[in-house]
């Protein structure tokens, strides 16, 4: 034992003086995206986002592959292929089920 502490990444923290750190607001940042947090809070992220680069870049990614992920989601699966998808997965759980042993 030499009593050396491992150095944690807290060390790459930001801290913007309104009581945002980065762990916060990386935490916060799906309920920022979903617009859930009060006026407050999120001024409070934005002001973080705004002053600290590499939460900003994670935000604007987020944001971006949200963006995506929905305009292709919208765009490529119809009503009847979700159907269809809903219905494969029924027959697999039903599958699955009906292979337990059974224990009399
Ligand atoms: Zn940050």
């Amino acid at each position: 034992m030499t009593g050396d502490v491992q150095r944690t990444s807290n060390d790459m923290c930001v801290e913007t003086g309104n009581g945002v750190d980065c762990e916060q607001a990386v935490h916060e940042l799906y309920h920022y995206l979903d617009g859930e947090l009060t006026l407050t809070r999120r001024s409070e992220i934005a002001v973080h986002l705004d002053r600290c680069g590499s939460c900003s870049g994670a935000a604007e990614f987020e944001a971006e592959l949200r963006q995506v992920i929905a305009n292709h989601c919208r765009d490529h699966v119809p009503d009847s292929l979700r159907e269809r998808i809903a219905a494969s997965i029924h027959e697999e759980q039903h599958r699955h089920g009906s292979n337990e042993p059974g224990t009399d």
